[in-house]
């Protein structure tokens, strides 16, 4: 990659001349785009992925944004969707077929199981979870009709990393696609394609969009594989942001590298904290010594962001509740790498809802936003008192 990362956020792909020389791009809030005459249509025409004809294909705004990922992920070209998991499923649909094997991580992102389990079993793909924790595990699970490796590395609930240079390898030598789900470390911690990974998929719902006002996903990956996937899922499902959308998304970038570096010094200091407590049994983060994949942590990922799952020494759920209702600073809610702190408990995903039941109910993620953690610290402490 040519591009400093400053660079990338503040200014490519701007191109300021095409729009009054305004400072920061316009949204060009149109669905279509119209020409003086057949022969300027018909030159579009056949570059509907870098010239405006449709919005569902292209559009300005978005492809200011696509620059930008591609260049954050050393890619050679991305693609924006309306959300992380339809990224996520366009990719992978892209490039598997009736009759292929999948192996993917065991505990990947709820809705990329579902794609497994629910959508693609109709179609006759099959796939196996295989622990990533060790690679090896890929290549057993590897069976003739295999075509698509999963990683999500680490995964956002309980964090385990996969070696993600090894199950390139190994996918390599079996002729076999990679996707690495990158969410939890934006672009800026983990660079899976430098580690031979193919594709990388993310949620710029959480760091890259950062403030919790979007909902949308990149897939990043080699010119060959992103043309592959716009010209058959991409613009099939129709699963693009609005123009406005990614306006937004690209404003959320300047200030990417600010926040997501803030989010990981205050989660350092937290889970420092956490870790020393005695109503805290474990604390499920990578940039610890204790975790059991510290070391790989630190070979492959250039820093350990805001997200940590902790276990209560509690002894039922109404002492988590307790907790969890005295956190002041911790909003209750799903998502995370907003600028807002966040916790998740397990206990209120339980039940009918029939999600992570195999999960013990003192877990509770905690997303460390960009409050002062000093203050974060002094609300953790008041409430583990209360279990
Ligand atoms: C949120 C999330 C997704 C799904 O993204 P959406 O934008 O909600 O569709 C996928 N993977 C991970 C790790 C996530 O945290």
């Amino acid at each position: 990659m040519s591009e400093d990362l400053s660079t990338i956020l503040n200014h490519l792909g701007e191109e300021r001349e095409l729009g009054y020389h305004a400072v920061v791009p316009p949204v060009v809030q149109s669905g279509n785009f119209s020409y003086p005459s057949v022969a300027d249509m018909r030159s579009v025409v056949q570059h509907e992925m870098e010239r405006p004809l449709y919005t569902r294909g292209f559009n300005p705004t978005l492809g200011i944004l696509r620059k930008k990922i591609a260049a954050l992920e050393h890619a050679e070209d991305a693609l924006v969707f309306s959300s992380g998991s339809a990224a996520i499923a366009a990719a992978v649909m892209s490039f598997v077929k009736s009759c292929d094997h999948i192996v993917c991580v065991h505990k990947p992102y709820s809705w990329t199981k579902k794609l497994l389990v629910e959508l693609l079993e109709r179609f006759n793909v099959s796939h196996t979870f295989v622990d990533g924790t060790a690679a090896e595990n890929y290549r057993r699970a590897i069976q003739p009709n295999t075509t698509f490796f999963i990683t999500e590395s680490p995964n956002s609930l309980t964090f385990e990393l996969q070696d993600l240079r090894a199950v390139a390898a190994i996918a390599k030598e079996h002729g076999i696609l990679t996707l690495c789900d990158n969410s939890y470390n934006s672009p800026l911690f983990q660079h899976p394609i430098d580690l031979g990974i193919d594709l990388v998929a993310h949620s710029a719902t959480k760091y890259l969009n950062g403030h919790s006002d979007v909902v949308a996903g990149v897939l990043a990956g080699s010119a060959a594989h992103i043309r592959q996937v716009m010209s058959k899922e991409f613009m099939t499902l129709g699963a693009v942001p609005s123009p406005h959308d990614a306006w937004l998304l690209m404003r959320g970038l300047r200030t990417l590298e600010l926040r997501v570096n803030r989010s990981a010094d205050s989660a350092a200091s937290v889970a420092t904290f956490l870790e020393g407590h005695p109503r805290i049994k474990r604390v499920h983060w990578p940039g610890l010594a204790s975790h059991p994949q510290h070391e790989l942590a630190r070979q492959q990922m250039r820093r350990v962001a805001g997200l940590m799952t902790i276990e209560l020494d509690a002894p039922d759920e109404a002492a988590v509740e307790r907790f969890c209702d005295g956190l002041k600073r911790f909003l209750i809610a799903v998502s995370w790498g907003g600028y807002e702190s966040l916790q998740w408990p397990v206990c209120a995903l339980k039940g009918p809802s029939g999600y992570y039941t195999d999960l013990p109910f003192t877990m509770v993620r905690l997303y460390i936003g960009l409050e002062d953690p000093q203050l974060l610290i002094a609300d953790l402490k008041q409430a583990l008192e209360r279990i």
